[in-house]
């Protein structure tokens, strides 16, 4: 590894985890049937060899968070639990410096975006379910009995058992602990499969698990692909009790599949095709601010953000036009420098989807605004998957690139004449996850809100989440919400007690 990858202390810098292990029953685990190369996106570069499990290696993973139901863990009571997860997100505070390095190692995202979101929620997700669990009511029901003594209903919350977390490479600490937290909350216990491009964080929140007092078993995680590999194995396990997953929705179609077997639950956060509605009241500056965090952070990599821009018409050459400035003002390069703003995309394979979407965008007849291509960047940087913020006007709505979820930094704008005709334009999709809409009318902003068949609306903001709330999306979006209670519903078995008086 050359010095544009800088090295860091902790796990990943370690002799050992140059090559990565799968974490099983409280120790680092090398075996495997092969290894594969992880690599820094905005380079090429190596960063760490890290191990295929096989169908034996996941069958450990399983049997060791099985065994840890049972185990202290089982027996701990919400509080005791509660306090270890402090501890858990407290050990990620005390080693930022080393997951924000292996975090912009993994994904190549800008070090300035990783500091702010990544890591910190990352820890956060711990902080919220701690205090998520000790405040979980169930419900109780007093009924009438023909002997006139009557009867008590109450219900009481268990873990469902051993929980599959299967996980994207977007945000990949932030997305895993946000399921991985409630879970172990709630007292289940869990296999992760991390991302396959980002696999190096999930490793080092074993180490973080061991320091917190987290009993061996309760946190694995085991390294590989999707089909006929780690991610297939698990989420086919006859002992896996429950899956979760954040992904692509073909993805999804596969672990429901997979989950059928055995009538196992799922919660599915999949893709999107979100639209941003812009009217001609809104606040410009806040608008332009707001949708070009939401075309362009994370070089477009987020299932919240915006690929599709509606603009009314009076404002639509004025917003098109600053627009294409914001996207020419990011820069693009080493994502360690704090002037970078635009890293790469994962990789190579991921690029070469993206610029296929550019080129269909010129085949579908689109007026290139800016971007289209590749920058210019010179070596180390020449060699990463980088792409040109990209914006087109004049695109049909049935096109591919209006249609299909590209997850690049690119969008199209198209200008309207009507609220209604842009609320049927905004739902002429058949994703349902994310929506912004920008106006200084409330009472607009209220009506279009509750007519956008979406799991999330932002008015005059994006990216702006209380995790309390719930998270998730319709249509092809997902099955379930994730946030705040509505995880504890997902992670808990509810039980129903009938006492007869
Ligand atoms: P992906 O579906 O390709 O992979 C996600 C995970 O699933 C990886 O760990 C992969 O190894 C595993 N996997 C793949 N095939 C599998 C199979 N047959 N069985 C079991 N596991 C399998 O998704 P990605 O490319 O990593 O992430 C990008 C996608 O995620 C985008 O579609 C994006 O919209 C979506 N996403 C959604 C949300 C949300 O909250 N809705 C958040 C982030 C990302």
């Amino acid at each position: 590894m050359n010095s544009a990858v800088p090295r860091y202390q902790g796990a990943a810098a370690s002799a050992e985890t140059a090559r990565l292990s799968h974490f099983i029953d409280g120790r680092f685990v090398p075996a495997g049937r092969s290894s594969f190369e992880n690599r820094h996106p905005a380079t090429g570069e190596l960063i760490n060899f890290v191990p295929e499990a096989d169908s034996a290696a996941v069958d450990d993973a399983v049997k060791a968070a099985k065994r840890a139901l049972k185990g202290p863990w089982g027996k701990m009571s919400e509080q005791q639990r509660s306090a270890i997860l402090r501890k858990v997100a407290d050990g990620i505070m005390a080693r930022f410096d080393d997951f924000l390095a292996a975090e912009v190692l993994d994904t190549g995202k800008p070090k300035s975006l990783a500091a702010h979101i990544d890591i910190p929620r990352g820890a956060a997700n711990f902080n919220v379910f701690a205090d998520q669990v000790l405040t979980l009511s169930t419900e109780t029901f007093r009924m009438a009995t023909p002997d006139g003594a009557g009867a008590l209903n109450y219900a009481i919350r268990g873990p469902r058992g051993v929980i599959a977390v299967v996980c994207p490479w977007n945000l990949p600490l932030l997305l895993m602990t946000w399921k991985v937290a409630p879970a172990l909350a709630c007292g289940n216990t869990v296999v992760v499969k991390p991302s396959e491009e980002t696999p190096t964080t999930a490793t080092m929140l074993g180490e973080i698990m061991n320091e917190a007092g987290v009993p061996p078993g309760v946190y694995n995680v085991v390294h590989g692909f999707g089909e006929d590999s780690a991610g297939e194995y698990l989420t086919s396990h006859p002992d896996v009790d429950g899956i979760t997953f954040t992904g692509e929705t073909r993805t999804g179609e596969a672990i429901m599949r997979a989950a059928s077997r055995g009538v196992r639950p799922v919660s599915l956060e999949l893709g999107g095709k979100n639209a941003s509605l812009v009217f001609a009241d809104c606040d410009m500056d806040k608008a332009i601010e707001g949708v070009t965090r939401a075309v362009f952070a994370n070089c477009g990599q987020v299932c919240l953000g915006t690929e599709r821009v509606y603009v009314e018409r009076p404002i639509f050459a004025e917003f098109t036009q600053r627009l294409k400035q914001a996207a020419e003002k990011l820069k693009p390069g080493n994502p360690f420098e704090a002037a970078t703003t635009l890293g790469p995309l994962i990789s190579q394979v991921h690029r070469d989807k993206v610029l296929s979407y550019y080129a269909k965008a010129k085949a579908e007849g689109a007026e290139i605004i800016t971007g289209g291509g590749i920058p210019e960047l010179a070596a180390p940087y020449s060699a990463g998957s980088f792409v040109e913020p990209t914006i087109w006007t004049g695109l049909p709505e049935d096109s591919a690139v209006m249609r299909e979820e590209i997850f690049g930094p690119c969008c199209n704008i198209v200008p309207f004449d009507e609220e209604d005709a842009v609320i049927a334009l905004a739902n002429d999709s058949p994703y349902g996850l994310a929506t912004s809409i920008w106006t200084e009318n409330l009472t607009r902003a209220h009506r279009v809100a509750a007519q956008v068949e979406v799991g999330i609306t932002w008015v005059n903001s994006w990216f702006l989440r209380d995790l309390r709330t719930p998270f998730g999306g319709s249509k092809q979006s997902g099955i379930g919400r994730e946030g705040g209670v509505h995880s504890m519903e997902f992670y808990t078995e509810l039980r129903n007690v009938c006492v007869k008086l």
